[in-house]
C-alpha cells in the first residue's frame, strides 16, 4: 500500500469519494502545477492538493485534516510571496475554483468567491461603474489581501478592503459553517479584518461597492522623474499628498521603465522615480486636481489619461506574471523622513534587476478615521505601507535580489513606525507578527483561542491561541 505523508492513500480515496472537486495526490498528473505559487523560489511538495468546487469541499477537507492529523494549508490567489498557499506534507485546500461574483447594484453590494482573483471581482463591478477598494495587482487573490487589510487606489477615499467587508462565510477548525458579519459572529468579523487566514477558510465575501469616476472610467497613470531627482520628488510628494482631495491617490516608487510601450523606447530600461496616480472624482475636475501633479519638476513621462479602473488595476500583471523569484521586507511608515530619502536615493540607484522596485502605499483619508481597534488591523497612522521588492525571472538571481532587500531594509527600517503589513511579511518570526497587529494582537489571541484552540490554521502570519484556561 502506497503512502503520502504517513496516510494511506486509501483514506485520501475516502476523502476523494465525498468532492464535488478534484484531489490530486503527487504520483499525479498536474500535481507539480497545482503546487506551484506565485512566487518562483517557493518548491514545496503537499502531500495532497484539493481543488474544491463548493463550501461542503471545503469542510470535508477540514474534518479530514483534523481525523488523520493531517496540516492544513488554504490557497486563495497563491499570491503569498513567504508561499503559505502550500507547504512540504500538508492537505492544500486550495480555492482557485471558486470563482463566482455576484453583483447587487441597487445595494452597492458584491458577493465574492473566495476563490477569485481582484480582476475578477473589478471586471464584475466596474460594468456597474463600481469598485470595493482591493490593491494594486489584479492578479492577486481576494483571499489573502481581504483578510489582511487590503491596500490600493481607493484607500484614502473609501477604506481598506477590510473597513468594506459586510460579512464573510467561514469553515471554522471544527468543520462547523458561519457567517460572520457585525450582528453574527462578530468577534470573528473583527479578527477576520486584518487577522489573515488565522480563524478559518473563508469560502465568501461581501463587499460595499462605491461608484468611482465616470462609470467607472477614472484618470490615473504613471508620472515618473529620473532617479537623481529621488530626494526631491519624495519631499514634494510627502507634503503635497496630505492636501489633495481624497478623490486623488497615488502610491511613489523606484523602479526601471519597463521596455514596453506606452514607454517611450529611448526611457526603456532607466531608472526612474515616480507615482502611480489615480483620480475616481468627476471628470470635469480633473484639469483643476491634478494641475499640481502634472506642473511639478521634470517629468520623463506623463502618463495620466482616462481608461477603465480595470485598466489600471491591471497594468502591471503583464509585467509581474506568475513564476519569477521574489524576496520582499516591509515596514509600516508615519512619514517619510530625510532620513529615509536618502537610504531610498541611494538603493534607488542599486535596484539589482529590472523587476526590482520599492513601493510606499498610502494609508491616510478614509483609511486613517477608522479607530485602531475597530478592526484587526491595526495600523491607522496616517503614513504609507512600504515594500522592498526583489525580483527576477532568474533563479541565479535570488541571492542578489535578496540581498539588495534586506540591506535596504536593515538600513530604512529605523525611520520606521516599527512593524509591517502582515500581507507583506516573509517568514520573519513571532515578533514581527505581533509588531504587525501592535495593540490589537492579545485580543487576536482570545479569538484565536475560541474559534481555532488548536492553532489547526498556523500555516500563515499565525496568531497563536490565548491559554485562558
Ligand atoms: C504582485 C503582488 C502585488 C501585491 N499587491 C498588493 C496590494 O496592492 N495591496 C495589498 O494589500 N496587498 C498586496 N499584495 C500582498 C497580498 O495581499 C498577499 O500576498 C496576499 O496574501 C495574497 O493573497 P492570495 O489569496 O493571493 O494569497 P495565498 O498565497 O493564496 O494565501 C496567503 C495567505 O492567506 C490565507 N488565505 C487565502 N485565502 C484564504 C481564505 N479564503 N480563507 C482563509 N485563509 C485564506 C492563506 O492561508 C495564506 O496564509 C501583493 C502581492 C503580490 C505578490
Amino acid at each position: 500500500m502506497t503512502t503520502t505523508a504517513g496516510r494511506t492513500t486509501a483514506a485520501y480515496d475516502d476523502l476523494s469519494a465525498v468532492l464535488r472537486g478534484d484531489l490530486i495526490l503527487p504520483a499525479d498528473p498536474g500535481y507539480d502545477e497545482a503546487r506551484a505559487v506565485y512566487n518562483g523560489m517557493i518548491d514545496k511538495h503537499p502531500a495532497a492538493i484539493v481543488r474544491c468546487r463548493d463550501a461542503a469541499d471545503v469542510i470535508a477537507c477540514v474534518r479530514f485534516g483534523r481525523a488523520h492529523g493531517v496540516e492544513l494549508t488554504v490557497r486563495g490567489g497563491g499570491h503569498s510571496a513567504a508561499g503559505l498557499g502550500v507547504a512540504d506534507g500538508a492537505l492544500a485546500i486550495d480555492l482557485s475554483l471558486l470563482r463566482s461574483t455576484t453583483v447587487s447594484p441597487e445595494d452597492h453590494t458584491v458577493r465574492v468567491d473566495a476563490g477569485c482573483v481582484w480582476a475578477d471581482v473589478d471586471h464584475a463591478t466596474v460594468a456597474f461603474g463600481m469598485a470595493t477598494p482591493s490593491g494594486f495587482i489584479a492578479s492577486t487573490g481576494v483571499g489573502g489581501l481581504a483578510l489582511g487589510g487590503g491596500i490600493g487606489y481607493l484607500a484614502r477615499r473609501f477604506g481598506l478592503t477590510v473597513d468594506n467587508l459586510l460579512e464573510a462565510d467561514v469553515v471554522l477548525a471544527d468543520g462547523s459553517f458561519v457567517t460572520a458579519s457585525p450582528t453574527s459572529h462578530s468577534d470573528l468579523f473583527w479578527a477576520l479584518r486584518g487577522g489573515g487566514g488565522n480563524f478559518g477558510v473563508v469560502t465568501s465575501f461581501t463587499f460595499r461597492c462605491h461608484d468611482i469616476g465616470e462609470a467607472g472610467t477614472i484618470i490615473g497613470g504613471p508620472v515618473l522623474y529620473d532617479i537623481a531627482d529621488t530626494g526631491e520628488v519624495m519631499r514634494w510628494y510627502r507634503e503635497l499628498l496630505p492636501s489633495l482631495p481624497e478623490e486623488l491617490s497615488g502610491w511613489i516608487a523606484v523602479l526601471t521603465i519597463p521596455p514596453a510601450p506606452p514607454f517611450p523606447e529611448q526611457l526603456w530600461g532607466r531608472k526612474a522615480c515616480g507615482i502611480i496616480w489615480c483620480y475616481t472624482g468627476p471628470h470635469d475636475r480633473a484639469d483643476e486636481v491634478l494641475e499640481p501633479v502634472k506642473a511639478f519638476g521634470s517629468p520623463l513621462v506623463i502618463g495620466l489619461q482616462p481608461m477603465p479602473f480595470t485598466a489600471l488595476q491591471s497594468a502591471f500583471d503583464a509585467l509581474y506574471p506568475t513564476g519569477l523569484q521574489w524576496y520582499w521586507r516591509a515596514d509600516f511608515f508615519n512619514e517619510i523622513s530625510d532620513a529615509a530619502i536618502e537610504v531610498h536615493r541611494k538603493y534607488g540607484q542599486q535596484l539589482p534587476t529590472a523587476h526590482s522596485t520599492m513601493h510606499m502605499y498610502p494609508i491616510d483619508g478614509a483609511a486613517s478615521r477608522v479607530a485602531t481597534d475597530a478592526t484587526a488591523f491595526a495600523y491607522r497612522d496616517g503614513g504609507w505601507a512600504g515594500v522592498i521588492v526583489g525580483v527576477d525571472p532568474d533563479p541565479a538571481n535570488a541571492e542578489v535580489i535578496s540581498r539588495w532587500a534586506k540591506d535596504y531594509w536593515t538600513e530604512l527600517h529605523p525611520t520606521s513606525a516599527g512593524g509591517a503589513y502582515v500581507n507583506f511579511l516573509m517568514n520573519e518570526g513571532q515578533d514581527r507578527v505581533r509588531a504587525a497587529y501592535r495593540g490589537n494582537y492579545d485580543r487576536l489571541a482570545l479569538v484565536k483561542e475560541r474559534y481555532d484552540p488548536q492553532n489547526v490554521f498556523h500555516v500563515n502570519q499565525n496568531i497563536q491561541p490565548a491559554r485562558t484556561s
